[in-house]
């Protein structure tokens, strides 16, 4: 809910001031939209001119009935006859509200005192004194579990002894509720302690409601002056927000690579020199090389160097990657000398992801997104069994969280160095063989049909694609030249999406891992046979490639969902916002309806 008054007292009308071509509050509902996190998402405003403006640009309005004091008795009035669990509200004024403060402040309700919750709200670190002490800044004071023991404008607590180390905290008007919450809110009277501070939230405490805090310490721009209207024009021309589709990306790449039959058994001589004293290397090996003594062997751990085999069967998830972070902390005292993962794209993706959680505080979730994460992963190498996902080259490391499916996207996650040594794809069942080399072509066909192309990722694209057509189509290649070939392809088609996007089968392949949790390569080859309206030729060339192989690709896995399933699924196919914009521009949302999704999915 966005709540939206037509007259602001310090700069009258500033919802409808122009922001890079559009009113502010057409920013704001937008960028909400966008998160897609939300069933719904409204604009509740008493302005006639605000609920015209939304709705002829596509979006939800409500007109408030009564006179309102404050937005959350708006929001109650809007939200007192629908069917809803939990009421987010979202600053009309605050047209860059970031997607992870908002998933924050929901996750809670993920969390393990869920039950306990009645609304939750964010936080800030402050230190400046100043701060601290301006009656415009709302402090707020938490208990050991983060729920608000009270908010004020004095600063609190006060510092009576200098010594002790205490950290302040800044209210931020970003709330969700459930709905019983904001309801009592809006039957109960004001009572003397909120009248006396004129801050709302002392409502729910002084009611006895909890109200659980999230630290989050990204600033937001509030648009309350003219002045703040022209910085934040000038912020939505240098960058658009998260910067996934900006036109020039400097994104690094894996700095060493070894290549050819054999060179697996370099790597002694590779970790020897990032040995630090008293830090094991942790070696986290595919579980089917588990029995493959031969292959073991080929591993030296030295001193207390450690081998974890991990499971294939599901895909990587943050509470795997968490609880792997915490085994290996609980065992030694010091930081590992690095991460090494032998093994396919899971492998891979843990891999990376744990070198990066061993460096930065809490849970792995909590940097799913594009460049959260603040401290340098410490060293970690990527050596592949499998070739295809480009998971090996890649910038990100695709996690499944409580909230959402998504990779953990920054400048440290690449791997420092890189093995790639054909041999070790020796043992991969011909069916994997085909899943996960499709997931290279379905790259480069998404790659070089979409609309972020460029000469850097077509040079890579189209020499990934040519491979693949060789190794998936032609006969004159012996299986040695197949396999380093395929190798190669992977590392090509990873590098031409670095600079460019996938597409329609990748946004519906997750729906499917989302929901049924289906493997990202099988995913592929599920939605892709069914594209040939985005991808006619290739999909004929796909489907030749099945063919030849032999291959049966499930067929029938979406016809036994439940409505609420295909919601979901579309849900989160809908949400993958940039595939859908390199794959069909920025008017995507014009061919791609629900209704589309629904058909495709259910002949899947
Ligand atoms: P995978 O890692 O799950 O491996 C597939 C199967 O092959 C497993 O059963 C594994 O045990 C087996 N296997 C691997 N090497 C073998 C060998 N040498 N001999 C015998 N069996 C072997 O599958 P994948 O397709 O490589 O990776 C899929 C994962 O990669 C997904 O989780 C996906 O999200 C991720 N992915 C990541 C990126 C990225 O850029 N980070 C890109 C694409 C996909
Ligand atoms: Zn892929």
């Amino acid at each position: 809910m966005i709540p939206a008054r037509y007259g602001a007292s310090r700069f009258p009308g500033k919802l409808m001031q122009d922001l890079g071509g559009k009113p502010v509050i057409v920013r704001t509902y937008e960028a909400a939209k966008a998160t897609a996190l939300f069933d719904e998402v409204y604009v509740v405003t008493d302005s006639e001119i605000i609920f015209d403006e939304i709705s002829n640009n596509g979006g939800m309005a409500l007109m408030s009935q009564k006179e309102h004091d404050c937005g959350s008795d708006r929001i109650a009035e809007a939200v007192e006859n629908m069917d809803v669990d939990i009421v987010v509200n979202v600053q009309g004024d605050e047209p860059f509200t970031s997607r992870e403060s908002l998933e924050k402040v929901l996750s809670v309700f993920n969390g393990p005192d869920a039950d306990k919750i009645d609304l939750a709200s964010l936080m800030t670190e402050i230190h400046d004194w100043k701060e601290i002490n301006d009656p415009n800044t709302v402090k707020v004071i938490v208990d050991q579990n983060d729920f608000a023991l009270y908010f004020s404008r004095s600063p609190i607590p006060y510092p009576r002894d200098k010594n002790v180390d205490i950290q302040y905290y800044k209210h931020k008007g970003i709330y969700a509720f459930r709905k019983e919450a904001i309801m009592d809110f809006y039957r109960l009277p004001m009572r003397s302690l909120e009248a006396v501070e004129k801050i709302e939230c002392i409502r729910y405490l002084e009611y006895g409601k909890n109200i659980k805090m999230v630290v989050f310490n990204s600033v937001g721009v509030e648009i309350d002056t003219p002045e703040d209207l022209a910085r934040a024009n000038k912020l939505l021309k240098e960058s658009k927000p998260n910067g996934i589709n900006n036109k020039f990306r400097n994104f690094p790449m894996v700095p060493k690579v070894i290549f050819g039959e054999g060179s697996f058994d370099q790597l002694a001589d590779i970790l020897n020199p990032k040995r630090q004293q008293m830090a094991p290397f942790i070696f986290l090996v595919d579980d089917v090389f588990q029995d493959n003594q031969e292959f073991l062997d080929r591993i030296t751990l030295r001193f207390n160097d450690k081998m974890l085999f991990i499971s294939t069967e599901e895909e990587p998830k943050t509470s795997q990657v968490d609880s792997l972070v915490q085994d290996i902390k609980a065992e030694f005292t010091n930081l590992p000398s690095g991460i090494i993962g032998i093994g396919g794209g899971t492998v891979m993706d843990l891999a990376k992801a744990v070198s990066i959680m061993l460096a930065n505080p809490g849970s792995s979730a909590d940097y799913q997104g594009w460049d959260l994460v603040k401290q340098k992963a410490i060293y970690h190498v990527g050596i592949p069994t499998i070739s295809g996902t480009g998971a090996e080259v890649s910038r990100t490391t695709v996690l499944t969280g409580p909230v959402r499916k998504l990779g953990i996207n920054s400048d440290f996650t690449p791997f420092d160095q890189v093995i790639l040594d054909p041999e070790l794809t020796q043992g991969v069942s011909k069916n994997q063989w085909f899943f996960t080399g499709m997931d290279c072509f379905i790259h480069c066909v998404e790659s070089l049909n979409g609309t972020f192309l460029n000469a850097f990722s077509q040079s890579y694209g189209e020499k990934a694609y040519d491979l693949c057509l060789e190794i998936f189509l032609s006969d004159s290649l012996s299986e040695a030249e197949s396999r380093a070939k395929l190798m190669m392809a992977s590392w090509h088609g990873g590098m031409s999406i670095a600079y460019s996007q996938v597409g329609v089968a990748h946004a519906m392949s997750y729906g499917l891992g989302y929901v049924l949790g289906t493997k990202h390569g099988v995913g592929n080859c599920i939605a892709f046979q069914f594209l040939d309206e985005f991808y006619s030729k290739d999909v004929a060339l796909f489907k030749e490639m099945v063919k030849k192989h032999n291959v049966q690709i499930p067929q029938g896995v979406c016809k036994d969902l439940t409505e609420e399933q295909m919601d979901v699924m579309i849900d989160v196919a809908m949400g993958m916002i940039p595939l859908w914009e390199n794959a069909l521009g920025d008017e995507w949302e014009k061919t791609i309806t629900r209704e589309k999704l629904r058909n495709l999915y259910r002949k899947m």
